[in-house]
Parts: C-alpha cells; sequence; structure tokens
C-alpha cells in the first residue's frame, strides 16, 4: 500500500494516520492563527486511547502552527511508518549512547521499547515558531514536569477500559504480549491522571468530534 504519510507532514504512525484520513471529511472550526499560549504542548494517555488520532486532526487543521516532537525509539517501525516522520528508530545501543550524552529531556521505557525526546528536536521547532506536541508516556511527563520546560499537560482518557482494550486490539498493531503489556501500563497512567494538578486537562476521548473540539479549544483559549 502506498504511504499516505507523504502527503501529511508531522503526524503518528501509519495505524493512526488511517484515523486522520478518515477524519478529514469532518470540517475544522479552527482560528488560522497562532494560539495566545504557544508553550509545548504535552499530549499523555493510556496507548490506544486516540492520542495519534486527535493529534493528526490538530495537524491536519493547523499545519503551519503545530508541529510534533519526532522522539526516538528503540521499537521497530510498524508498516507504513518512517524514519524521521513518526520517530528516529535507533538501536538500543545508539538511544544509550544519547542518554550518556545527555541529549534527551526526557526517556522512559515503555513495555520493551525505549522512547526518549531529544533537547535538540523541541529546540529546533520551537525557533522556528511552531507549537511543539509531545507524544509521551506517563514517566515522561514527570520528567517533563520536573525540567525547565514550561509546558502545557493534555491527558487523554478512554470512555471505559473496555473500549480502550477494544482500540488497542482493533488498531491490530500489536502482538498479544504488546497487548497485555499496554493495558498493564494503562492502568497505572489512568491512576497517575487521577492525581488532581498533574494535567492541565483530561479530554475524555468518546466521541471523536467532541474530543477533538475539546482540544482545540483548549488549545486556543485565552491565556488565563
Ligand atoms: P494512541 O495514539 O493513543 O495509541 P490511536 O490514535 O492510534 O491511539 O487510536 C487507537 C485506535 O482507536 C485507532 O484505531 C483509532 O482509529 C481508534 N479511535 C480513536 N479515537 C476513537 C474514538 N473516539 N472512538 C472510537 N475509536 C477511536
Ligand atoms: P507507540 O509504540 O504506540 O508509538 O508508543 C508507545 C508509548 O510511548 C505511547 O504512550 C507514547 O505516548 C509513548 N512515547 C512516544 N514517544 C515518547 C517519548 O519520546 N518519550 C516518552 N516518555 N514516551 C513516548
Amino acid at each position: 500500500m502506498r504511504s499516505l504519510r507523504s502527503h501529511i507532514p508531522n503526524t503518528k504512525p501509519f495505524s493512526q494516520i488511517s484515523t486522520y484520513c478518515h477524519a478529514r471529511r469532518f470540517v475544522s472550526t479552527m482560528a488560522p492563527t497562532l494560539p495566545p499560549d504557544r508553550r509545548p504542548l504535552v499530549i499523555s494517555g493510556p496507548s490506544g486511547v486516540g492520542k495519534g488520532t486527535l493529534m493528526g486532526r490538530l495537524f491536519e487543521s493547523h499545519p503551519d502552527t503545530f508541529t510534533l516532537s519526532v522522539s526516538h525509539t528503540t521499537r521497530a517501525p510498524r508498516p507504513g511508518e518512517a524514519h524521521g516522520v513518526d520517530y528516529f528508530y535507533v538501536q538500543k545501543a545508539e538511544f544509550e549512547d544519547l542518554i550518556a550524552a545527555d541529549r534527551f529531556v526526557e526517556h522512559a521505557q515503555f513495555g520493551s521499547n525505549c522512547y526518549g525526546t531529544s533537547k535538540a528536536t523541541i529546540e529546533e521547532q520551537t525557533s522556528k515558531g511552531k507549537v511543539v506536541v509531545l507524544d509521551i508516556e506517563m514517566e515522561g511527563v514527570k520528567q517533563i514536569r520536573k525540567s525547565s520546560i514550561d509546558a502545557r499537560f493534555v491527558f487523554v482518557k478512554p470512555p471505559s477500559f473496555e473500549a480502550l482494550e477494544q482500540r488497542l486490539r482493533g488498531r491490530g498493531t500489536e502482538d498479544e504480549s504488546s497487548v497485555t503489556k499496554r493495558l498493564d501500563q494503562a492502568k497505572k497512567e489512568l491512576e497517575y491522571a487521577d492525581i488532581p494538578g498533574v494535567h492541565d486537562i483530561i479530554i475524555v476521548n468518546d466521541n471523536l468530534d467532541a474530543a477533538y473540539k475539546e482540544l482545540e479549544d483548549y488549545v486556543y483559549r485565552s491565556i488565563v
């Protein structure tokens, strides 16, 4: 299958692009301007909740405004994913070298793989005047919160654990062992998100349109 990604800069993996393309039928009520608050946007939530789908809509609706912080990972690319677009795919040894060289603003192990956000990525994109969007898991959120980066924190929550499992399985990207690890991790992520003040907003992604509107409204709201 021809990759759709060539038409779509700054998006998440192929599996998410399908949803994203499907979502193109929706018309956004976007504002064509930069949001008043241009701090990096950290989006977290359990695997399969719809982070990539929501981010894909944000990138498509506002292509000149937001940009994905492309992370490094030791996981293998999924079909359709591309190096430098979805992730920088590296071997474990290279990842460890990057840690040793203090190149990450945060990094964590998730399932059997490592993921990290390089300082250079955030700096480069911010210097271009873009609002950088980070899609990271809980340990990364904790590290960003402790760092000097002043960010906004969005947590995306599923309407139920059953719905989450259905979405994760329905995406068809994970083998059984990975599904189990991701669902175990999801429980921890959901517990963490229950701690008051950890996130600036919690969006329940039940109806996709409603969840997207909530995200867009939040992102574009006036500085309070
Ligand atoms: P994440 O990036 O959080 O891992 P994805 O964006 O890949 O999650 O979404 C996981 C699956 O759930 C995809 O197949 C996507 O199409 C589907 N999905 C996303 N949002 C919704 C929703 N509101 N209702 C039903 N399915 C959804
Ligand atoms: P996936 O393998 O589905 O692409 O991502 C698995 C998890 O890793 C997701 O929860 C995603 O948010 C998280 N993730 C992706 N990139 C990073 C990163 O740079 N740092 C951290 N901490 N988590 C990441």
